[in-house]
């Protein structure tokens, strides 16, 4: 993608703080700095052409290649979760759009990113790039491997649900890490919070979810 023009970017502004007060902080998310980045995002740009006027509604959307968009509110909660304050390295598994890759980056020192879909790891770049975000690093593979080239991370995001959280993932989780990702059938899950001290790794439930399929060896099968 070419630089984007400043009006493209900066259009939908208010349905952008909108969607902040009645879908994120009238529902509990706190944390200002997050808060000021979704206010600011684009994510207009990284729906697909037709659900472009749907991008700050209360709802998933698709993008293509049977995958979907979380819901913002969901993109809250689960970079919330991770407390970020700036200087971490965060590990994304599942590119899609790029959106919440966006919002970590913003808020981190450097996201890695891994899509399983080619064409989406492609258009996510193009529009990544096209915003000029310079501290991500992507990668097409089957993210249930993580990336262990570039472990330990302090922060892991899971984006697509598995039975378990594969163990390979936890492992790559430094010192004081947190991960969040969703656990459990493909037709619902919880939404998890994993944070490792010394040998132990405490477990806690956030929220019920709902997401697309974590497909790869430690994950779903492909069909
Ligand atoms: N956070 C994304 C966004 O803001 O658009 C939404 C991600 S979507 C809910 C989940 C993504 O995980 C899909 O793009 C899917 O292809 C990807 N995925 C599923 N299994 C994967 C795997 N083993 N490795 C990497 N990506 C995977």
């Amino acid at each position: 993608m070419n630089r984007l023009s400043p009006e493209v970017i900066h259009s939908y502004a208010g349905q952008r703080r909108k969607m902040v007060e009645e879908q994120l902080t009238d529902r509990g998310i706190k944390d200002l700095h997050l808060l000021e980045v979704m206010s600011r995002v684009p994510r207009h740009l990284f729906t697909l052409d037709s659900f472009q006027h749907r991008s700050y509604g209360d709802t998933p959307l698709p993008i293509g290649e049977n995958q979907t968009i979380s819901q913002p509110y969901i993109v809250a909660a689960m970079t919330a979760a991770l407390g970020l304050k700036g200087d971490e390295r965060v590990l994304e598994i599942g590119t899609g759009s790029g959106y919440q890759t966006a919002v970590m980056a913003e808020l981190s020192a450097q996201v890695f990113t891994i899509e399983r879909i080619n064409a989406l790891s492609r258009k996510a770049q193009q529009i990544l790039d096209g915003l000029d975000y310079a501290n991500i690093v992507f990668k097409m593979f089957d993210g249930t491997y993580g990336w262990p080239d570039q472990a330990p991370f302090d922060a892991i995001m899971v984006t697509a649900s598995a039975k378990e959280i594969p163990e390979a993932l936890i492992k790559q989780l430094g010192e004081g890490g947190r991960l969040v990702a969703p656990a459990g059938d493909t037709d619902k899950q919880k939404l998890i919070l994993l944070r490792k001290k010394g040998n132990q790794v405490s477990r806690q439930e956030i929220c019920d979810c709902k997401f697309v399929p974590l497909i790869g060896k430690y994950g779903w099968p492909e069909e």
